[in-house]
Parts: structure tokens; C-alpha cells; sequence
């Protein structure tokens, strides 16, 4: 007799929407969660400054109507504590705690081919069995710490944002470093240039940033906004993002520079995210129309850092603007402007190690209270890594997908029976608005669950030709845009993470846009899931038969 018939790992975003898409059927299942809490990404990150970069109202789940219209967005780019509030709302509300179990990290899960289940080392000693596994671990849930020397040897505090403390940290006349200029330190050195005693920032390489525009939402605005929840996710299932922006149209050709400078004046003065979405098309494609957009952005940090020398040191030049996920800022290029913050540019100067006291660069040593790592995340596969995953013929995962994953629609993996990742890596969840992407995808997976279950399936696999069909039309979206250029997430770079530096692209993410994402599964699932085999192991599969699967030709 199994422990479970379902178990879901991860208590963010995803695992709560799949917990209560599993209690509602009546399924048998539990969520272990190795955080103290629910919340996962929210959870974690109680950094000042740590907020959505989406549209609150656009981020909720959408599938209870009832807690639509219940639940009042403050800001329209909420902040961590509101945002952790509303999970644990949408926990309680439908009685989710209790089909939780925190503290419970899952170090390896190893497939019974016998008995046709999976078979989990959890971290408090417990050996749990399954017959399906959903791995709802996140793309951005293992924090990626530089690889100083030194590190321990510092005597002051010393965390990764990721870490900071739940109780807060004093910031008053303190000496504060912070280690990189990503999408959080740009929110966290906005948020405390004004509230430390010092601020000094270690900047390898700058990213491009626009403002975020936040503001509050009254109570007239929310109810206005509840009156348009259907219109509001009617356009974020259009939109290639799922967002509310949509692409402006036009040809970047067509137009005159003036009605480009136009566009951009005024998303630039607009909230979150319409400069990077609602721009034209071609800035994502075309290197001329990019470089001359970024140009116009270059113009602003310029106009907004007094001291010349650090804005030239604030305009990235090794990429251009929204080939990676655009960081929001508040007051962040302003923070540059004050007499107690200033800028290191390590590319320039490296840092050596890490002191007793500090900080040392090749230059000299810098004496802090507090170093501050905002430095990121093993970025989309690092979760999956972290799990001594075995499959069929004790396949590892980790090992498989060492030059980059290998999946079925992003949502499994061949050699993996009875998994399912709603969120995976190559699925549509990432280069979205997240949730939006997590509700298709819980959906799609419940789905098969369901259609397996019905069927008397207790085995399914996606075959290794649909997997490689897969990766192969995730690597062609790639090839159009000029994101595959980048050194960031979306093509698996991070120097911070072994494995993961310079010299190869990992196709991490599938960038065709939601529509088409949301086209194909709905063509697998109602084509019976073609692509996938159950109730036998794959070798012994139809697969020869399926020449391409449904949905790839375009
Ligand atoms: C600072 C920050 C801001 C963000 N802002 C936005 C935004 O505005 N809009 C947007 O769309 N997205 C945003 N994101 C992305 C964010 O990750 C997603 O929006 C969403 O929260 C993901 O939910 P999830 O459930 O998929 O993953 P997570 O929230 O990462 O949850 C995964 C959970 O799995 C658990 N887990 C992992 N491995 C194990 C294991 N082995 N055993 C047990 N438990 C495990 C983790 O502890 C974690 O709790 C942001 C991310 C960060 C870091």
C-alpha cells in the first residue's frame, strides 16, 4: 500500500493551486515543503524592496471567483508581506494547510519500476511512497552565493537575499555592501540607500532597468478592477507575455524616430512592464531597432545620475535592452545620486575575498557592518538538480540534464514515468507572468492525472522522440530572438554556479509566446496525449509511429 497516490514537492505559487486542485478531486496527496512555510518565492525574499514586477491583480490566482472578489490588491506592484498574506489566505481559506508538510525537504526520490512508483528520502528520515510525483519546486528557488574566498570569515552579518532575516536588520548608520546589480539589488538599493549609513555597491556587469511606477490602488479602482477580472485575463491569455501589455504592432520601420520617441516617452512614464511589452516587436528580433531603443534608454539613466562617470558605468554594453527579463526599479538610479552611496565596478577591480572585516578588491579593502549577496538564483533547473532524481534504470536527472534539460512540453521527462512539473523547465511558466503560466500548467498536468486514472493507467511516460521533438522546437524559438544572445537566465548562464558559466546555451525556457504554448497542449491532450505512453514503459512504445508530434510543425 502506497503512502500517497499523488505528492506534490514545493508549497509555492504552484504546489498550493495543485494541492487544491488534487483535495477537491478527492485524490490522496500531500505537499512537502523543505521551507518552515507556504509561499515558496514569497516565503523566502524578505528583502526591503522585494515586490512583483506584475500587475497584483494580474498575478492572483484566477480560478475562485469568490476570492477575486474578496481579496483587495493595495498596490498595483505589491509588496513580499502583502503577497505572502494572500498565499496564506488562499491556504486557509480553502483548508490547504492541512494537506502541508514544512520542514520536509525531499533529498531523493528513486523510481520502483516493479511496482510502478516512486520511492522519496525525505530530510526528517522519513522514506515516503507515491505513485505520482509533482515536482512544483520553482524556477528561482536556490539561492546562488558567489564562490568568494573568505566567506566565512567575515565577523559582521553577512546573507544572501534570499536569506534575509524574517525578524529585519537593523539598517541605521550601518556600513552596508551589496553584491550585484540584478533584478533584486536593483529593488533592495532603491528601497535602503536612504535608510543605511553607507552604501556601497559591487557591480560586475549592469543590467538594463526602467522605473516601475508603483502607486496605490483605492477602493474604487479595485472595484473596478473586479469588474474586469474577465477582460483583465482575457487579454493576459492573448498576450505572448501573460500580461496585460500588448505589443505595439506597428512596424519600428514604419513609424518616423518621432513617433518611436513618442511610444517610448510615454511607457516610460507608465507602470511595470509596457516599456520592455508594449513596445514594438522588433526590439526583441532586429540588433538595429534594439540598439536604438536602448540608446533612448541609455538617454534616461543619463539624464537621471548626476556624476557622468556612473551613469557610463550604469549602461550595460554587453547586451541590449529586454533581452533579458527587464529589472523595475523605484528611485534606483536616483539612490546613485546621494553623497552615502557609491559604485565599484569589480569588472574593473575583482574582488580578491572576502576580510574579517569586509571586503577586498585588487584595488584596496573596504570595511563593512554588512555584505549583502544579491547574487541571484541557480536559475530554472537548480531545484531539480538539488534532488538525487532517479528514473528508470537509475537514470539521474541531474545527469541527463547537465548541458540543459531534456523535456516533454516543459511538463515531463522521458525516462521519468509518473512525473509531472508544472512549471518545469522548457514549459511556458517562465518567460511569463509566472501564475498565469502555473494555472495552465497545474491544469494540464491534473488533466493527464485524471485521463491516467480514469483509464487505470499507473504508469505514463513521455517518449525520448516527443522529448527531443520538444527541446528541438524550444531551441528553433530561440533562434529568432535576440535574448539567445544574453548571458542570463533564459540561456542558463551564471558564473556562480558550477557548470553554468560562459560557452554554451542552455534552452531553459520556451519563448513562443503563450497562445502557442497554450495551442499545443491543448492539441497533445485532446489528441489522447500523443507523445506520451501508458501503462508500459516507453522502449516498448508506439514510438516509432510518431513522426512529429501535434503542434510542432509551425
Ligand atoms: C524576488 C522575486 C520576485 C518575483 N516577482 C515576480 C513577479 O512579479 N511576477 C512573476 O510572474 N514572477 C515573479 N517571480 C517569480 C516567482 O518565482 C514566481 O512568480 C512564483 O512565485 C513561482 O512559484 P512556484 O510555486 O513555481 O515556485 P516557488 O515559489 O519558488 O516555490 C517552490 C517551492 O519548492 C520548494 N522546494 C524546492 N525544492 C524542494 C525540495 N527538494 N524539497 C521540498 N521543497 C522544495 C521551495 O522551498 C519552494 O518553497 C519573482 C521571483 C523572485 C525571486
Amino acid at each position: 500500500m502506497l503512502d500517497y497516490e499523488v505528492i506534490v514537492i514545493g508549497a509555492g505559487v504552484a504546489g498550493i493551486y495543485q494541492i487544491k486542485r488534487l483535495v477537491d478531486l478527492g485524490i490522496k496527496a500531500t505537499v512537502l515543503e523543505a521551507a518552515g512555510g507556504l509561499g515558496g518565492t514569497w516565503y523566502g525574499n524578505r528583502y526591503p524592496g522585494a515586490r512583483f514586477d506584475s500587475e497584483s491583480y494580474t498575478y492572483g490566482y484566477s480560478f475562485s471567483r469568490e476570492l477575486l472578489d474578496e481579496w483587495h490588491w493595495k498596490e498595483r506592484f505589491s509588496g513580499q508581506p502583502e503577497n505572502l498574506r494572500y498565499l496564506n489566505h488562499v491556504a486557509d481559506k480553502f483548508d490547504l494547510r492541512r494537506h502541508m508538510q514544512f520542514n520536509c525537504r525531499v533529498d531523493g526520490a528513486e523510481w520502483d519500476e516493479a511496482g510502478s512508483f516512486w520511492r522519496l528520502t525525505v530530510s526528517d528520515g522519513r522514506t515516503l511512497t507515491t505513485r505520482f510525483l509533482v515536482l512544483a519546486l520553482g524556477l528561482l528557488s536556490i539561492p546562488a552565493r558567489p564562490r568568494y574566498e573568505g566567506m566565512g570569515s567575515f565577523k559582521g552579518r553577512s546573507f544572501h537575499t534570499f536569506d534575509w532575516p524574517h525578524e529585519g536588520v537593523p539598517l541605521a548608520g550601518k556600513k552596508v555592501a551589496v553584491i550585484g546589480t540584478g533584478a533584486t539589488a536593483i529593488q533592495v538599493i532603491g528601497e535602503i540607500a536612504d535608510k543605511v549609513g553607507e552604501l556601497t555597491v559591487f557591480q560586475r556587469r549592469p543590467n538594463w532597468a526602467a522605473p516601475l511606477n508603483n502607486g496605490l490602488i483605492s477602493n474604487e479602482e479595485m472595484a473596478d478592477i473586479r469588474g474586469r477580472y474577465d477582460e483583465i485575463y482575457a487579454t493576459c491569455a492573448r498576450t505572448p507575455g501573460g500580461f496585460e501589455h500588448e505589443p505595439d504592432r506597428r512596424g519600428f520601420w514604419e513609424v518616423s524616430r518621432e513617433e518611436r520617441l513618442q511610444l517610448w516617452d510615454r511607457l516610460y512614464g507608465e507602470p511595470g512592464f509596457g516599456i520592455w511589452l508594449a513596445n514594438f516587436r522588433e526590439i526583441f528580433t532586429d540588433e538595429k531597432a534594439n540598439a536604438e531603443f536602448s540608446e533612448y534608454i541609455a538617454g534616461r539613466i543619463r539624464q537621471r545620475v548626476k556624476d557622468p562617470a556612473t551613469a557610463e558605468k550604469l549602461i550595460p554594453r554587453d547586451h541590449g535592452f529586454g533581452v533579458q527579463r527587464v529589472p523595475l526599479e523605484t528611485r534606483y538610479y536616483e539612490a546613485y545620486n546621494r553623497d552615502n552611496v557609491s559604485l565599484v565596478d569589480v569588472s574593473a577591480t575583482p574582488v580578491v575575498r572576502v576580510t574579517e572585516t569586509g571586503l577586498r578588491t585588487t584595488e584596496r579593502d573596504y570595511d563593512f557592518d554588512i555584505i549583502v549577496y544579491a547574487t541571484g538564483f541557480d536559475a530554472i533547473t537548480g531545484a531539480y538538480d538539488h534532488i538525487d532524481l532517479r528514473g528508470v534504470d537509475g537514470e539521474r536527472l541531474a545527469e541527463s540534464w547537465k548541458d540543459g534539460p531534456t523535456t516533454f512540453l516543459g511538463l515531463m521527462v522521458a525516462g521519468f514515468p509518473n512525473v509531472l512539473m508544472p512549471t518545469g523547465p522548457q514549459s511556458g511558466s517562465a518567460s511569463v507572468n509566472f501564475p498565469r503560466g502555473i494555472e495552465l500548467g497545474v491544469n494540464w498536468c491534473t488533466n493527464l492525472l485524471l485521463y491516467a486514472r480514469e483509464h487505470g493507467h499507473l504508469r505514463f511516460e513521455p517518449t525520448r522522440a516527443a522529448a527531443a521533438r520538444w527541446s528541438k522546437h524550444v531551441q528553433d524559438m530561440y533562434a529568432m530572438l535576440l535574448l539567445r544572445k544574453a548571458k542570463g537566465w533564459f540561456t542558463g548562464y551564471n558564473s556562480n554556479v558550477p557548470g553554468h558559466e560562459e560557452g554554451r546555451i542552455r534552452y531553459v525556457v520556451y519563448n513562443g509566446g503563450q497562445p502557442k504554448y497554450v495551442g499545443i497542449l491543448n492539441q497533445v491532450a485532446m489528441s489522447g496525449y500523443e507523445g506520451v505512453t501508458f501503462g508500459e514503459p516507453a522502449h516498448t512504445s508506439r514510438e516509432a509511429s510518431l513522426s512529429s508530434a501535434p503542434g510542432l510543425s509551425a
